[in-house]
């Protein structure tokens, strides 16, 4: 693990970003505004133009073209971003995250209490 007081590495980058965006999701609401929906597909866009690692924008860029962001509700949006995560595990070799556990993980804590 890096130092904090250090510029961030790739790893440390993604790490905080993933958690940023997923508990953006996990704390979206369950019946947003229009306003609302556009601001994540808004906030991701621009993500994906401003990333500080150009070859991971750009693929992040052509994922979304291929799967725009699903903003209906908390758990679409949820959904949707484990998918795009996984897309990038599978590419970098990491394990694939099981999206039925993603409000467990990011929002309600593991059932077995270990987050209390
Ligand atoms: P991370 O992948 O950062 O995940 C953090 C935590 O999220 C995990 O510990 C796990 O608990 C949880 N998690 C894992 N998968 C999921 C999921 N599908 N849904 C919900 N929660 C999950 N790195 C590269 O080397 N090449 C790239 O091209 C690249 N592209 C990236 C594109 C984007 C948009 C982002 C945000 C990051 C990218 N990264 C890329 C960084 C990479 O995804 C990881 O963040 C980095 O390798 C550090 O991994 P980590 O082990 O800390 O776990």
């Amino acid at each position: 693990p890096q130092r904090e007081d250090c510029p961030l590495d790739k790893n440390s980058l993604g790490n905080s970003t993933w958690s940023l965006l997923h508990t953006i999701a996990a704390n979206f609401p369950e019946q947003p505004t229009q306003q609302q929906q556009s601001d994540i597909k808004t906030f991701i866009s621009s993500l994906s133009r401003l990333y500080p690692c150009e070859y991971c924008a750009k693929d992040f860029r052509n994922e979304l073209k291929e799967s725009p962001p699903e903003t209906k509700d908390q758990e679409q949006l949820s959904q949707w971003l484990c998918r795009m995560h996984n897309k990038v595990n599978v590419k970098i070799g990491k394990p694939v995250f099981d999206c039925s556990k993603v409000n467990e993980r990011w929002r309600d804590g593991w059932l077995d209490g270990s987050c209390d």
